[in-house]
Formats: C-alpha cells, structure tokens, sequence
C-alpha cells in the first residue's frame, strides 16, 4: 500500500475501534418477513418494505411482462432517447394516485432531492432546514449553493424565529422538511409548517419517503394525512420503501414538474429508471389503490409491537409511525445488542453515527405488513431475553 492511501487504514481502524464499522450482511432470499442472512434463516425486521411489495407476486409479474415486452434497460437519459411509455405511465398513475396535477420520476429518492433544491434556489437564496433532515437533503441543499439555515428538529416556532430573523436578506426562499423521519419515525407538523410557510410567502418542500405507503388515506402519504392535498409545492417521494422497489419521484405543481424537466441534473445525465424498477412501481401503485388490507395490517402490527416494547421496559423514543426505534446509547451496545438478537434468530441492525447523532445509537426495527403475530411475539421475546442480559431493561 503506498502512503497516498494510508490513511483510509487508520481511519477504518478508528472506527472498528470505536464500534462505528459497518458490516453489512448479505442476504440469500426474497424480501419478506423472514430472510435468510448469511447462512441463516432469521426474522426480519429491518427492512424498509413495508408493505411486503418487494417480492408480491403481482409486482414480479408485472416485471416479468414488462420485460418481455421491453427488455431491460431504458437506453439513455430521459431529455435524449429514454423516455418509455411505461416511464410516463408511471408518472400519471402516481399523480392519480397522491391526487396531485403533476409527478416526475428519477432514479432514486435520493436523486429526487439532488435534482430538486438545486434547480429551485441557488446563490443568494435561502433554505429553512430541519435540523434532521435526511442526508439526501442536506447533500442536495449544499449543492445548491443557497445558505442553510436550520431549525429545530420539528419547533415551528422556532423555524419562524429564524424566518422573522433572516426575512428580506434573501431573493427566494425555501422550506424543507422530512415528512416522516426516518430514525426516529416521528412526523413533521406539515399543517403547521404550511401555516408559517403561507404566512410569509414561502415555498414549501416535503421529502415523504417514509410516509407514502404509511400514512393518509390508503397511503397516499403526509399531504393527505394533513388534508393539505393540492397546497404543498414539492412532494419528494421514494419508490424503495413501501413501494419495495427503487426509484424517486416529485410530485406538486405542473410548473415545478416542467422545470425539473428542464433543469434537473439528475434527470438530465443521470439513465432513467429501468424497465424492472418502472413496471414494479405501476403495479405496487395498483396494490395499493386496490385496497387498504395491506397499510391496515402494516399499521395493526405496528402498534401491538411497540405497545409491547414499552411494556417490557425498552425505550422506544418519539414514534408514531410503524418505525420503532429502540434507543440503546452508545455504539458499542447497539451492536452487542444486534449481534445476540441475530444469534437468536432475528436481524435488526444497529444504526450509529454519522446515521443518527453520536451518543444516540439505537436499534431501529421495521415493522411490516408480512409479520404474523408469530413473528412479532419471537421478536418481542428476543428483545426481552437479550435485553435482559444486557442490562437494558430489568
Ligand atoms: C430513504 C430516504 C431517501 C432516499 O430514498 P432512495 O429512494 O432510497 O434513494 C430520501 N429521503 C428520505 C427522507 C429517506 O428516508
């Protein structure tokens, strides 16, 4: 190894050291309830898949003719050869689906955001962040090159300090906020946001990964949980969690969509989604218009889990979504923990820093659609037992 390079020894010896390496495990199955993870079979509880989609048989079908139909690959961006029928297909079912005018789709969640701050405020604008906002929206507010002024994590009023502080410094302004957070699961107060974002004339952003599919009327997301439909300007969205495939989207106002289409870089020089992950999302659209079994069950499992986590004693933080995090401190616990629950049979990583803050590492369980009450009571007892040994709970 040359010298050059050294460095990157050191740093990952660091974190080995202080419990923050990563190892990621490999996974030998479909998703679904229980996975088979390096060699064993175990209960999953990690999983962004929600509601069982990843593997529905309806989803593989429909890719299965898809592909037959088209092949694979979309061939180019989209602006030069690769807009397929199936791509705008796509694009006006979700719109039928969230009750918006608009959608445009993109590779990823994250790509969604790279796309979508940097072609709406640049230099001499201003955004009003969340002080947790997901890394997408940070990576994509920097490369906007607008100063960042975060708020408190979900302090309407402190975002209208900082409004009332900075007004008139700036051209245009922007307020951005997960609708659900991830690592902690609970939800942004968006009525309220639009309030203050009404109030002082403020566009207003909403990044609903972890709430479409979850939240509102047949999981159409946090706009319609907060019956804001039609009223909030920018709905990010993600195919690759309740949706179980991969790919983003932006749904909201028909001039923002045409803009994006224009000047999005992602969308721009960045392949479209590929025939699989398009053919996948227009069927779990269809799913879930179909029928609510599927987020009701999501949400009965959710709530029984986490009922019975604080019953034992653990310390399930501030969610009030179907994502249970259960808060552990330190890093190297959170692995000790993850490591004996994986020993007896059940996956659930541990989320440390630069995931969540340092000193706030914790387990972060999924719960899905596709558990048993089963599968929920061998959870629960393998949190008590190791809990127990671990002196995390009495
Ligand atoms: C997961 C997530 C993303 C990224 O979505 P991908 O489609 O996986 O790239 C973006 N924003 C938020 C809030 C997320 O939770």
């Amino acid at each position: 190894m040359t010298d050059r390079i050294a460095w990157i020894k050191e740093e990952l010896a660091g974190l080995k050291e202080t419990g923050l390496f990563n190892r990621i495990r490999t996974i030998e199955s479909p998703q679904g309830a229980w996975l088979m993870v390096d060699g064993r079979h175990v209960l999953n509880f990690c999983s962004n898949n929600y509601l069982g989609l990843a593997s529905h048989p309806r989803v593989v079908e429909a890719v299965q003719n898809a592909i037959r139909q088209y092949g694979v690959g979309p061939g180019a961006v989209r602006s030069i050869a690769g807009t397929m029928r199936l791509h705008l297909d796509l694009e006006s079912r979700l719109a039928d689906f969230k009750h918006v005018d608009s959608t445009i789709t993109f590779q990823s969640g994250f790509s969604a955001n790279i796309a979508t701050i940097p072609a709406l405020v640049g230099k001499g604008d201003v955004i009003y962040s969340d002080e947790l906002n997901h890394a997408s929206i940070i990576d994509g507010s920097r490369l906007s090159g607008a100063e960042i002024l975060r708020y408190k994590h979900v302090d309407v009023a402190d975002l209208e300090r900082v409004i009332q502080e900075t007004a008139g410094k700036y051209r245009r302004a922007i307020i951005i906020t997960d609708g659900v957070f991830s690592m902690d699961g609970d939800i942004a107060p968006l009525d309220e946001i639009y309030k203050v974002s009404s109030k002082y004339d403020i566009l207003l952003m909403v990044d609903d990964a972890h709430g479409e599919g979850v939240l509102g009327e047949a999981g159409r997301g946090i706009v319609d949980h907060f019956k804001l439909n039609g009223k909030v300007d920018v709905e990010i969205g993600t195919f690759s969690k309740a949706f179980g495939v991969m790919g983003g989207a932006v749904a909201g106002n028909p001039l923002v969509v045409d803009w994006l289409r224009q000047r999005g870089r992602p969308f721009l020089f960045s392949s479209a989604m590929t025939v699989p992950d398009t053919a996948a999302c227009i069927a779990s659209i269809e799913l879930l218009t179909e029928s609510t079994e599927l987020v009701d069950r999501l949400w009965d499992n959710a709530r029984y889990f986490k009922a019975e986590m604080k019953r034992l004693g653990f310390d399930t933080g501030v969610s009030t979504t179907p994502i249970t995090p259960v808060m552990l401190g330190e890093a190297p616990l959170a692995q000790e923990f993850s490591r004996k629950l994986y020993d007896s049979g059940v996956f659930a990583m541990p989320l440390g820093f630069p995931t969540v803050p340092k000193g706030k590492a914790r387990i972060r369980v999924m719960i899905s659609a596709t558990h048993s009450k089963a599968d929920l009571n061998k959870g629960l007892e393998a949190f008590s037992n190791v809990g127990k040994e671990l002196g995390v709970i009495a």
